[in-house]
């Protein structure tokens, strides 16, 4: 999904229309979400306290900082670190 957020250097989010077409595609092809997804253009790969507020989802949240170049996954709002392989 796309960023649409006004702020996407700071933040992310999508519209509801576009978060229900990705939903209905990922049911039409039998898939399920395992990860959202988004970065961190100047931060590290933490989730912040916004990403802590906002997180709405069971899966793991995967952050990748832009900066270093590393990525790690979040059980949020708890923050619990799952551990990814990256090959
Ligand atoms: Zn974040």
């Amino acid at each position: 999904m796309r960023n649409e957020s006004l702020y996407s250097r700071s933040g992310y989010g999508v519209s509801l229309q576009q978060l229900l077409r990705s939903l209905k595609k990922v049911d039409e092809l039998k898939m399920r979400v395992l990860a959202i997804y988004h970065s961190h253009p100047d931060g590290d790969a933490l989730p912040s306290a916004r990403d802590k507020k906002e997180a709405a989802w069971t899966v793991p949240y995967l952050i990748l900082s832009m900066r270093r170049q590393e990525a790690r996954a979040f059980l949020l709002p708890a923050a619990q670190e799952v551990p990814i392989s990256v090959e």
